[in-house]
Protein backbone atom coordinates (compact mmCIF):
# COMPACT_ATOMS: atom_id res chain seq x y z
CA UNK A 1 0.00 0.00 0.00
CA UNK A 2 1.16 3.58 -0.82
CA UNK A 3 2.02 6.23 2.26
CA UNK A 4 0.54 9.74 2.09
CA UNK A 5 1.74 11.64 5.03
CA UNK A 6 -0.21 14.95 6.11
CA UNK A 7 1.08 17.66 8.04
CA UNK A 8 -1.56 19.54 9.63
CA UNK A 9 -5.12 18.19 11.25
CA UNK A 10 -7.29 20.47 11.15
CA UNK A 11 -10.59 20.39 9.09
CA UNK A 12 -8.19 20.49 5.76
CA UNK A 13 -6.31 17.83 6.85
CA UNK A 14 -8.67 15.17 8.03
CA UNK A 15 -10.82 15.35 4.97
CA UNK A 16 -7.62 15.06 3.11
CA UNK A 17 -7.06 11.88 5.50
CA UNK A 18 -10.67 11.01 4.78
CA UNK A 19 -10.41 10.96 0.94
CA UNK A 20 -7.09 9.41 0.92
CA UNK A 21 -7.84 6.83 2.70
CA UNK A 22 -10.82 6.24 0.85
CA UNK A 23 -8.52 5.89 -2.53
CA UNK A 24 -7.02 2.91 -0.38
CA UNK A 25 -3.89 4.80 0.82
CA UNK A 26 -2.09 4.33 3.95
CA UNK A 27 -2.74 7.73 5.35
CA UNK A 28 -0.78 9.05 8.91
CA UNK A 29 -1.72 12.60 10.38
CA UNK A 30 1.22 14.52 11.94
CA UNK A 31 -0.13 17.42 13.81
CA UNK A 32 1.63 19.92 16.14
CA UNK A 33 -0.62 20.51 18.81
CA UNK A 34 -2.25 18.30 21.43
CA UNK A 35 -5.38 18.06 19.74
CA UNK A 36 -6.95 17.70 16.29
CA UNK A 37 -9.05 20.63 14.69
CA UNK A 38 -6.05 23.80 14.39
CA UNK A 39 -8.80 26.90 13.94
CA UNK A 40 -11.64 24.95 14.63
CA UNK A 41 -11.68 24.25 18.44
CA UNK A 42 -12.95 24.80 21.45
CA UNK A 43 -11.68 24.93 25.26
CA UNK A 44 -12.90 24.16 28.50
CA UNK A 45 -12.62 26.37 31.59
CA UNK A 46 -14.58 25.49 35.34
CA UNK A 47 -16.69 23.73 33.16
CA UNK A 48 -17.63 26.25 30.79
CA UNK A 49 -17.55 25.58 26.95
CA UNK A 50 -15.67 28.21 24.86
CA UNK A 51 -16.33 27.41 21.05
CA UNK A 52 -13.42 28.67 19.06
CA UNK A 53 -15.02 28.60 15.78
CA UNK A 54 -18.66 27.43 15.28
CA UNK A 55 -20.86 30.15 13.91
CA UNK A 56 -22.15 28.95 11.16
CA UNK A 57 -21.47 25.49 8.68
CA UNK A 58 -22.00 26.43 5.16
CA UNK A 59 -23.74 23.14 3.04
CA UNK A 60 -26.01 21.67 5.41
CA UNK A 61 -29.19 21.99 3.08
CA UNK A 62 -30.71 18.65 1.93
CA UNK A 63 -30.01 18.17 -1.90
CA UNK A 64 -26.72 20.49 -1.74
CA UNK A 65 -23.88 19.02 -2.95
CA UNK A 66 -21.67 20.00 -0.66
CA UNK A 67 -23.78 18.34 2.03
CA UNK A 68 -22.64 15.62 0.31
CA UNK A 69 -19.17 16.13 1.31
CA UNK A 70 -20.00 16.98 4.50
CA UNK A 71 -21.93 13.18 4.81
CA UNK A 72 -18.85 11.60 3.67
CA UNK A 73 -16.17 12.94 6.00
CA UNK A 74 -18.69 12.63 9.10
CA UNK A 75 -19.63 16.29 9.67
CA UNK A 76 -23.22 15.82 9.22
CA UNK A 77 -25.51 12.99 8.69
CA UNK A 78 -29.52 11.24 9.56
CA UNK A 79 -28.91 11.51 12.92
CA UNK A 80 -26.71 14.65 14.01
CA UNK A 81 -28.66 17.81 15.21
CA UNK A 82 -28.82 20.75 12.81
CA UNK A 83 -29.66 23.93 14.79
CA UNK A 84 -31.15 27.11 12.66
CA UNK A 85 -30.82 30.28 14.29
CA UNK A 86 -33.53 32.43 13.51
CA UNK A 87 -30.91 35.34 12.58
CA UNK A 88 -27.87 35.98 11.26
CA UNK A 89 -27.37 39.43 13.12
CA UNK A 90 -29.37 41.96 15.16
CA UNK A 91 -28.21 45.12 15.96
CA UNK A 92 -29.02 47.94 18.63
CA UNK A 93 -27.40 51.48 17.05
CA UNK A 94 -28.95 54.71 19.68
CA UNK A 95 -31.40 52.59 20.02
CA UNK A 96 -32.63 51.43 16.86
CA UNK A 97 -33.30 48.53 16.50
CA UNK A 98 -32.55 46.47 13.41
CA UNK A 99 -32.48 42.43 12.80
CA UNK A 100 -30.84 40.27 9.53
CA UNK A 101 -33.76 37.83 10.19
CA UNK A 102 -33.58 34.34 8.31
CA UNK A 103 -36.91 35.39 7.34
CA UNK A 104 -35.72 38.04 4.60
CA UNK A 105 -39.02 39.83 4.15
CA UNK A 106 -39.69 39.99 7.71
CA UNK A 107 -36.16 42.13 7.31
CA UNK A 108 -36.82 44.32 4.64
CA UNK A 109 -40.24 45.16 6.07
CA UNK A 110 -38.48 46.32 9.11
CA UNK A 111 -35.87 48.13 7.64
CA UNK A 112 -38.67 50.11 5.36
CA UNK A 113 -40.37 51.41 8.63
CA UNK A 114 -36.95 52.52 10.35
CA UNK A 115 -36.07 54.77 7.01
CA UNK A 116 -38.58 55.01 4.34
CA UNK A 117 -35.94 57.48 3.01
CA UNK A 118 -33.63 54.49 2.18
CA UNK A 119 -36.00 52.24 0.17
CA UNK A 120 -33.95 52.07 -3.35
CA UNK A 121 -31.22 50.81 -0.81
CA UNK A 122 -32.81 48.48 1.07
CA UNK A 123 -34.63 47.07 -1.60
CA UNK A 124 -31.45 46.64 -3.29
CA UNK A 125 -29.56 45.30 -0.18
CA UNK A 126 -32.43 42.83 0.01
CA UNK A 127 -32.80 41.53 -3.61
CA UNK A 128 -29.46 41.33 -3.82
CA UNK A 129 -29.17 38.89 -0.59
CA UNK A 130 -32.31 36.87 -2.50
CA UNK A 131 -30.14 36.82 -5.66
CA UNK A 132 -26.95 35.06 -3.21
CA UNK A 133 -29.01 32.53 -2.19
CA UNK A 134 -27.83 30.67 -5.48
CA UNK A 135 -24.43 30.88 -4.34
CA UNK A 136 -22.72 27.48 -4.19
CA UNK A 137 -19.10 26.55 -2.70
CA UNK A 138 -18.00 24.12 -5.42
CA UNK A 139 -17.24 21.08 -3.58
CA UNK A 140 -16.61 18.64 -6.90
CA UNK A 141 -13.72 20.02 -8.51
CA UNK A 142 -11.27 23.26 -7.49
CA UNK A 143 -11.63 26.59 -9.36
CA UNK A 144 -7.89 26.15 -9.95
CA UNK A 145 -8.74 23.04 -11.83
CA UNK A 146 -11.71 23.86 -13.89
CA UNK A 147 -11.21 24.24 -17.23
CA UNK A 148 -13.02 27.02 -19.22
CA UNK A 149 -16.38 24.85 -19.78
CA UNK A 150 -16.83 23.98 -16.55
CA UNK A 151 -15.53 27.11 -15.31
CA UNK A 152 -18.52 28.24 -17.25
CA UNK A 153 -21.25 26.23 -16.31
CA UNK A 154 -20.27 26.57 -12.96
CA UNK A 155 -20.31 30.14 -12.82
CA UNK A 156 -23.63 30.01 -15.14
CA UNK A 157 -25.26 27.51 -12.12
CA UNK A 158 -25.06 31.28 -10.27
CA UNK A 159 -26.37 33.01 -12.69
CA UNK A 160 -28.57 35.14 -10.66
CA UNK A 161 -25.22 36.51 -8.94
CA UNK A 162 -24.26 38.61 -11.82
CA UNK A 163 -26.17 41.46 -10.80
CA UNK A 164 -24.80 41.20 -7.62
CA UNK A 165 -21.16 41.20 -8.08
CA UNK A 166 -21.56 43.88 -11.31
CA UNK A 167 -23.37 46.27 -8.51
CA UNK A 168 -21.27 45.21 -5.54
CA UNK A 169 -18.70 43.18 -6.71
CA UNK A 170 -15.84 46.43 -6.01
CA UNK A 171 -17.29 47.46 -2.69
CA UNK A 172 -15.78 47.27 0.58
CA UNK A 173 -18.56 46.93 3.77
CA UNK A 174 -17.83 50.19 4.33
CA UNK A 175 -19.10 51.40 0.98
CA UNK A 176 -21.81 49.62 1.20
CA UNK A 177 -23.01 51.23 4.11
CA UNK A 178 -22.85 54.62 2.75
CA UNK A 179 -25.25 53.68 -0.05
CA UNK A 180 -27.74 54.14 3.25
CA UNK A 181 -28.90 57.68 5.09
CA UNK A 182 -30.14 55.84 8.13
CA UNK A 183 -27.22 56.15 10.33
CA UNK A 184 -27.97 52.82 12.54
CA UNK A 185 -27.82 50.58 9.52
CA UNK A 186 -24.69 52.12 8.53
CA UNK A 187 -23.92 50.62 11.25
CA UNK A 188 -25.50 47.71 10.60
CA UNK A 189 -24.33 47.19 7.44
CA UNK A 190 -20.54 48.24 8.36
CA UNK A 191 -19.91 46.74 11.89
CA UNK A 192 -20.40 42.81 11.76
CA UNK A 193 -16.74 42.37 9.55
CA UNK A 194 -13.88 44.60 9.12
CA UNK A 195 -14.98 47.43 7.40
CA UNK A 196 -12.53 46.49 4.76
CA UNK A 197 -14.11 43.48 4.42
CA UNK A 198 -15.85 42.60 0.78
CA UNK A 199 -19.17 43.56 0.43
CA UNK A 200 -20.36 40.75 -1.56
CA UNK A 201 -18.97 38.48 1.46
CA UNK A 202 -21.71 39.93 3.83
CA UNK A 203 -24.33 39.78 1.17
CA UNK A 204 -23.52 36.25 0.56
CA UNK A 205 -22.76 34.93 3.95
CA UNK A 206 -26.57 36.46 4.70
CA UNK A 207 -27.50 34.69 1.82
CA UNK A 208 -26.47 31.12 3.22
CA UNK A 209 -28.97 32.15 5.93
CA UNK A 210 -31.79 33.25 4.09
CA UNK A 211 -31.20 30.13 1.82
CA UNK A 212 -31.20 27.42 4.68
CA UNK A 213 -27.58 26.86 3.44
CA UNK A 214 -25.87 27.85 6.99
CA UNK A 215 -26.42 26.19 10.45
CA UNK A 216 -24.92 24.94 13.59
CA UNK A 217 -24.24 20.80 13.60
CA UNK A 218 -24.57 19.51 17.28
CA UNK A 219 -21.49 19.52 19.12
CA UNK A 220 -20.11 23.15 17.48
CA UNK A 221 -16.54 22.34 16.76
CA UNK A 222 -15.53 20.11 18.57
CA UNK A 223 -18.09 17.83 17.74
CA UNK A 224 -18.01 18.11 14.07
CA UNK A 225 -14.04 17.18 14.39
CA UNK A 226 -14.27 14.73 17.06
CA UNK A 227 -17.04 12.91 14.45
CA UNK A 228 -14.06 13.51 11.72
CA UNK A 229 -11.30 11.88 13.32
CA UNK A 230 -13.64 8.76 14.33
CA UNK A 231 -14.24 8.69 10.54
CA UNK A 232 -10.72 8.78 9.89
CA UNK A 233 -9.32 6.28 12.25
CA UNK A 234 -12.48 4.03 11.90
CA UNK A 235 -10.73 3.53 8.13
CA UNK A 236 -7.71 2.88 9.06
CA UNK A 237 -5.82 6.43 9.30
CA UNK A 238 -3.39 6.48 12.53
CA UNK A 239 -2.78 9.97 14.25
CA UNK A 240 0.35 11.75 15.76
CA UNK A 241 0.00 14.11 17.59
CA UNK A 242 2.36 16.50 19.21
CA UNK A 243 4.08 15.92 16.33
CA UNK A 244 5.38 19.22 14.64
CA UNK A 245 6.95 19.06 11.24
CA UNK A 246 10.11 21.39 11.31
CA UNK A 247 11.54 20.18 7.78
CA UNK A 248 11.96 18.34 4.91
CA UNK A 249 14.44 16.48 2.26
CA UNK A 250 14.12 17.16 -0.83
CA UNK A 251 16.02 15.24 -3.98
CA UNK A 252 15.94 15.08 -7.46
CA UNK A 253 12.04 16.96 -7.39
CA UNK A 254 10.82 14.61 -4.76
CA UNK A 255 10.09 15.01 -1.18
CA UNK A 256 12.07 11.91 0.26
CA UNK A 257 11.16 12.71 4.00
CA UNK A 258 9.73 14.95 6.77
CA UNK A 259 11.43 15.75 10.06
CA UNK A 260 9.62 16.27 13.22
CA UNK A 261 11.00 18.63 15.76
CA UNK A 262 12.02 15.89 18.08
CA UNK A 263 14.25 14.48 15.34
CA UNK A 264 12.24 11.56 14.13
CA UNK A 265 12.23 11.04 10.37
CA UNK A 266 9.69 10.20 8.66
CA UNK A 267 8.84 8.40 4.96
CA UNK A 268 6.33 8.36 2.63
CA UNK A 269 5.19 8.51 -0.95
CA UNK A 270 3.32 11.59 -1.19
CA UNK A 271 3.28 14.36 1.70
CA UNK A 272 0.02 16.97 1.54
CA UNK A 273 0.42 20.11 3.62
CA UNK A 274 -2.53 20.53 5.32
CA UNK A 275 -1.18 23.34 7.40
CA UNK A 276 -1.19 27.02 6.81
CA UNK A 277 1.02 27.32 3.55
CA UNK A 278 2.99 30.29 5.28
CA UNK A 279 4.37 27.53 7.79
CA UNK A 280 4.98 24.83 4.94
CA UNK A 281 6.56 27.56 2.23
CA UNK A 282 8.43 29.73 5.24
CA UNK A 283 9.72 26.67 7.62
CA UNK A 284 9.11 23.27 6.52
CA UNK A 285 10.11 23.84 2.41
CA UNK A 286 12.28 25.74 0.82
CA UNK A 287 10.94 29.52 -0.08
CA UNK A 288 12.10 29.05 -3.83
CA UNK A 289 8.67 26.44 -3.97
CA UNK A 290 6.39 28.74 -3.02
CA UNK A 291 4.02 29.21 -5.71
CA UNK A 292 3.63 32.31 -7.71
CA UNK A 293 0.14 33.08 -7.16
CA UNK A 294 0.87 32.60 -3.66
CA UNK A 295 3.83 35.19 -3.30
CA UNK A 296 1.72 37.43 -5.23
CA UNK A 297 -1.26 37.69 -2.32
CA UNK A 298 1.45 37.72 0.21
CA UNK A 299 3.10 40.68 -1.42
CA UNK A 300 0.05 42.38 -1.70
CA UNK A 301 -1.22 43.60 1.35
CA UNK A 302 -3.78 46.53 0.32
CA UNK A 303 -5.34 44.00 -1.99
CA UNK A 304 -5.96 41.02 -0.27
CA UNK A 305 -5.97 41.66 3.20
CA UNK A 306 -6.63 38.85 6.33
CA UNK A 307 -8.43 39.66 9.35
CA UNK A 308 -8.67 38.45 13.14
CA UNK A 309 -10.10 39.38 16.00
CA UNK A 310 -9.70 39.86 20.07
CA UNK A 311 -12.49 37.75 21.68
CA UNK A 312 -12.93 37.39 25.32
CA UNK A 313 -15.60 34.92 26.69
CA UNK A 314 -17.40 34.85 29.60
CA UNK A 315 -19.76 32.11 31.14
CA UNK A 316 -23.04 33.17 33.32
CA UNK A 317 -23.32 31.93 36.13
CA UNK A 318 -26.63 30.59 37.56
CA UNK A 319 -29.74 29.83 35.79
CA UNK A 320 -31.91 33.07 35.75
CA UNK A 321 -33.47 34.11 32.81
CA UNK A 322 -32.01 36.85 31.16
CA UNK A 323 -32.96 39.27 28.42
CA UNK A 324 -30.34 38.78 26.12
CA UNK A 325 -31.53 36.66 22.92
CA UNK A 326 -29.55 33.68 21.35
CA UNK A 327 -27.50 34.57 18.10
CA UNK A 328 -25.09 37.38 17.68
CA UNK A 329 -25.77 41.03 17.99
CA UNK A 330 -24.25 44.27 17.84
CA UNK A 331 -24.73 47.10 19.94
CA UNK A 332 -23.72 50.95 20.88
CA UNK A 333 -21.58 52.00 24.02
CA UNK A 334 -19.60 54.22 25.74
CA UNK A 335 -16.49 54.07 23.58
CA UNK A 336 -13.43 51.86 24.34
CA UNK A 337 -10.26 51.02 23.22
CA UNK A 338 -8.58 48.19 21.60
CA UNK A 339 -5.07 47.87 20.01
CA UNK A 340 -5.08 51.38 20.04
CA UNK A 341 -8.42 52.26 17.89
CA UNK A 342 -11.24 53.39 19.36
CA UNK A 343 -14.70 51.52 19.36
CA UNK A 344 -18.24 52.58 20.28
CA UNK A 345 -20.21 49.36 19.66
CA UNK A 346 -19.79 45.75 21.18
CA UNK A 347 -20.36 42.21 18.78
CA UNK A 348 -21.49 39.64 20.91
CA UNK A 349 -22.91 35.94 20.68
CA UNK A 350 -25.05 34.19 23.39
CA UNK A 351 -24.29 30.41 23.47
CA UNK A 352 -27.19 28.72 24.79
CA UNK A 353 -28.48 26.49 21.94
CA UNK A 354 -27.13 23.16 22.19
CA UNK A 355 -27.83 22.09 25.68
CA UNK A 356 -25.47 19.05 25.49
CA UNK A 357 -22.68 21.95 25.24
CA UNK A 358 -24.29 24.58 26.77
CA UNK A 359 -26.43 23.04 29.83
CA UNK A 360 -28.63 25.28 32.58
CA UNK A 361 -26.21 26.96 34.73
CA UNK A 362 -23.01 26.92 32.06
CA UNK A 363 -24.02 29.70 29.26
CA UNK A 364 -21.54 31.29 27.59
CA UNK A 365 -20.85 34.87 25.66
CA UNK A 366 -18.15 35.89 23.39
CA UNK A 367 -17.44 39.34 22.26
CA UNK A 368 -15.21 39.99 19.40
CA UNK A 369 -13.35 43.00 17.89
CA UNK A 370 -12.63 42.40 14.75
CA UNK A 371 -8.57 42.61 14.07
CA UNK A 372 -6.74 44.05 10.70
CA UNK A 373 -3.16 43.53 10.21
CA UNK A 374 -2.28 46.85 11.50
CA UNK A 375 -3.57 45.55 14.83
CA UNK A 376 -1.78 42.31 14.63
CA UNK A 377 1.39 44.16 14.35
CA UNK A 378 0.85 45.79 17.46
CA UNK A 379 -0.48 42.42 19.29
CA UNK A 380 2.91 41.27 17.98
CA UNK A 381 4.87 44.16 19.58
CA UNK A 382 3.41 44.64 22.33
CA UNK A 383 3.77 40.11 23.11
CA UNK A 384 7.59 41.37 23.17
CA UNK A 385 6.65 41.95 26.75
CA UNK A 386 4.42 39.18 27.90
CA UNK A 387 3.07 41.07 31.15
CA UNK A 388 2.04 44.14 29.25
CA UNK A 389 0.27 41.76 27.06
CA UNK A 390 -1.41 40.25 29.20
CA UNK A 391 -2.71 43.45 31.30
CA UNK A 392 -4.11 44.53 28.05
CA UNK A 393 -6.11 41.94 27.40
CA UNK A 394 -7.30 41.95 30.91
CA UNK A 395 -7.87 45.32 30.25
CA UNK A 396 -9.72 45.09 27.21
CA UNK A 397 -11.30 41.86 28.49
CA UNK A 398 -13.10 44.16 31.36
CA UNK A 399 -14.12 47.28 29.31
CA UNK A 400 -16.14 44.60 27.07
CA UNK A 401 -17.45 42.77 30.41
CA UNK A 402 -18.59 46.97 31.61
CA UNK A 403 -20.38 46.98 28.26
CA UNK A 404 -22.24 44.13 28.73
CA UNK A 405 -24.00 44.84 31.75
CA UNK A 406 -24.62 48.47 31.31
CA UNK A 407 -26.57 46.24 28.41
CA UNK A 408 -28.29 43.48 30.58
CA UNK A 409 -28.07 45.09 34.06
CA UNK A 410 -29.67 41.50 34.66
CA UNK A 411 -25.80 40.12 34.38
CA UNK A 412 -24.50 42.15 36.90
CA UNK A 413 -22.29 40.08 39.27
CA UNK A 414 -22.50 37.10 37.34
CA UNK A 415 -20.08 37.30 34.54
CA UNK A 416 -17.14 35.33 35.05
CA UNK A 417 -14.04 36.09 32.57
CA UNK A 418 -12.95 32.82 30.91
CA UNK A 419 -10.71 33.33 28.46
CA UNK A 420 -9.19 36.26 25.65
CA UNK A 421 -7.35 35.15 22.11
CA UNK A 422 -5.78 37.94 20.32
CA UNK A 423 -4.53 37.60 16.64
CA UNK A 424 -1.03 36.03 18.54
CA UNK A 425 -2.91 33.16 19.85
CA UNK A 426 -3.82 31.98 16.17
CA UNK A 427 -0.51 32.63 15.07
CA UNK A 428 0.53 30.44 18.08
CA UNK A 429 -1.41 27.87 17.88
CA UNK A 430 -1.82 27.07 14.48
CA UNK A 431 1.20 29.26 12.62
CA UNK A 432 -1.30 31.61 10.81
CA UNK A 433 -0.36 33.98 8.79
CA UNK A 434 -0.91 37.67 10.48
CA UNK A 435 -2.74 35.97 13.12
CA UNK A 436 -5.69 35.35 10.34
CA UNK A 437 -8.38 32.09 10.86
CA UNK A 438 -9.57 33.33 7.24
CA UNK A 439 -7.77 33.64 3.79
CA UNK A 440 -7.18 35.94 1.92
CA UNK A 441 -10.65 39.07 0.76
CA UNK A 442 -9.96 40.90 -2.77
CA UNK A 443 -10.84 44.05 -2.35
CA UNK A 444 -10.86 47.30 -4.17
CA UNK A 445 -11.65 44.88 -7.32
CA UNK A 446 -8.71 42.79 -7.06
CA UNK A 447 -9.85 39.33 -8.76
CA UNK A 448 -10.35 36.17 -6.20
CA UNK A 449 -6.99 34.21 -6.72
CA UNK A 450 -7.08 30.02 -7.13
CA UNK A 451 -4.54 27.96 -6.00
CA UNK A 452 -3.54 24.43 -7.29
CA UNK A 453 -2.95 21.97 -5.30
CA UNK A 454 0.12 20.96 -6.49
CA UNK A 455 3.51 22.35 -6.08
CA UNK A 456 5.83 23.47 -8.88
CA UNK A 457 8.88 21.59 -8.48
CA UNK A 458 7.98 18.82 -6.41
CA UNK A 459 5.97 15.85 -8.05
CA UNK A 460 4.90 14.43 -4.81
CA UNK A 461 4.17 17.86 -2.69
CA UNK A 462 0.50 18.56 -2.39
CA UNK A 463 -1.33 21.50 -0.80
CA UNK A 464 -4.98 21.41 1.04
CA UNK A 465 -5.84 24.43 3.50
CA UNK A 466 -8.57 27.31 3.49
CA UNK A 467 -5.99 29.61 2.06
CA UNK A 468 -5.90 27.64 -1.55
CA UNK A 469 -9.22 30.20 -1.87
CA UNK A 470 -10.55 33.45 -1.36
CA UNK A 471 -12.01 34.59 1.69
CA UNK A 472 -11.66 30.80 3.45
CA UNK A 473 -13.71 29.09 5.92
CA UNK A 474 -14.55 25.33 7.03
CA UNK A 475 -16.48 24.60 3.89
CA UNK A 476 -13.37 25.71 1.75
CA UNK A 477 -11.01 23.87 4.32
CA UNK A 478 -12.72 21.25 3.62
CA UNK A 479 -12.74 21.16 0.02
CA UNK A 480 -9.40 21.34 -0.70
CA UNK A 481 -8.53 18.63 1.05
CA UNK A 482 -10.61 16.41 -1.38
CA UNK A 483 -9.16 18.45 -4.30
CA UNK A 484 -5.64 17.56 -2.97
CA UNK A 485 -6.70 14.12 -2.83
CA UNK A 486 -7.66 14.31 -6.43
CA UNK A 487 -4.88 15.55 -7.51
CA UNK A 488 -2.86 13.07 -6.05
CA UNK A 489 -4.16 10.55 -7.88
CA UNK A 490 -4.74 12.45 -10.85
CA UNK A 491 -0.88 12.37 -10.91
CA UNK A 492 -0.64 9.01 -10.16
CA UNK A 493 2.61 9.84 -8.54
CA UNK A 494 1.28 7.03 -6.18
C1 LIG B 1 -12.86 32.61 15.91
C2 LIG B 1 -13.12 31.85 14.64
C3 LIG B 1 -14.40 31.80 14.12
C4 LIG B 1 -14.63 31.10 12.93
N1 LIG B 1 -15.92 30.97 12.49
C5 LIG B 1 -16.18 30.19 11.42
C6 LIG B 1 -17.52 29.92 11.05
O1 LIG B 1 -18.47 30.27 11.73
N2 LIG B 1 -17.72 29.20 9.91
C7 LIG B 1 -16.70 28.76 9.12
O2 LIG B 1 -16.95 28.13 8.08
N3 LIG B 1 -15.41 28.98 9.49
C8 LIG B 1 -15.13 29.68 10.60
N4 LIG B 1 -13.84 29.88 11.01
C9 LIG B 1 -12.75 29.46 10.11
C10 LIG B 1 -12.39 27.99 10.22
O3 LIG B 1 -12.11 27.66 11.55
C11 LIG B 1 -11.16 27.76 9.34
O4 LIG B 1 -11.48 28.14 8.02
C12 LIG B 1 -10.71 26.30 9.28
O5 LIG B 1 -10.75 25.69 10.53
C13 LIG B 1 -9.30 26.24 8.68
O6 LIG B 1 -8.92 24.90 8.52
P1 LIG B 1 -7.52 24.51 7.86
O7 LIG B 1 -7.40 23.05 7.95
O8 LIG B 1 -7.41 25.14 6.52
O9 LIG B 1 -6.40 25.23 8.75
P2 LIG B 1 -5.99 25.09 10.34
O10 LIG B 1 -7.22 24.98 11.16
O11 LIG B 1 -5.06 26.21 10.55
O12 LIG B 1 -5.26 23.70 10.37
C14 LIG B 1 -3.89 23.57 10.15
C15 LIG B 1 -3.31 22.61 11.17
O13 LIG B 1 -1.92 22.46 10.92
C16 LIG B 1 -1.24 22.39 12.17
N5 LIG B 1 0.18 22.73 11.98
C17 LIG B 1 0.74 23.94 11.81
N6 LIG B 1 2.06 23.84 11.68
C18 LIG B 1 2.35 22.52 11.76
C19 LIG B 1 3.57 21.79 11.71
N7 LIG B 1 4.75 22.39 11.53
N8 LIG B 1 3.51 20.43 11.86
C20 LIG B 1 2.30 19.79 12.04
N9 LIG B 1 1.15 20.46 12.11
C21 LIG B 1 1.16 21.80 11.96
C22 LIG B 1 -1.99 23.38 13.02
O14 LIG B 1 -1.76 23.18 14.40
C23 LIG B 1 -3.43 23.10 12.61
O15 LIG B 1 -4.01 22.10 13.40
C24 LIG B 1 -13.57 30.51 12.22
C25 LIG B 1 -12.29 30.53 12.76
C26 LIG B 1 -12.07 31.15 13.98
C27 LIG B 1 -10.72 31.08 14.60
Amino acid sequence: MKKVVIIGGGISGLSAGIYALQQDLEVEIYEKNHVLGGECTGWYRDGYLVDNCMHWLTGCRPGEKLRGLWNNIGVLGEDIELYREELFYRGEFDGVKLCFWRDIERSRKEFLEVSPEDEEAINDFFDSVKRAECVVVPSEQSMADMGIIANIKFSMSMAEMGRVLMKHGKETVAQLAEHFKHPAIQKMIRSYYEPHHSAVSLITSYGFFTSGSAAIPEGGSMGLIKRMSERFESLGGKIFLNSPVASSDVQKGNIVSVTLENGDVITADAFLFACDPIVTFNRILDKKYTPKKLKKLYKDRSGYPVSSAFIAAFGIVGTDEISMENGSELFSCEPYTAAGKEYDFVSARLYDYDKTLYPDGKRVIQCTIMQDETDYDHWRELHGDRSAYVEEKKRISEELLLRLTERYPELKGKLVFLSACTPITFKRYCGAFKGSYMSFIPVEGKKSIYLKSSVPGIKNAFLASQWLQPTGGLPLAATSGKFAVQSIVRKRVI
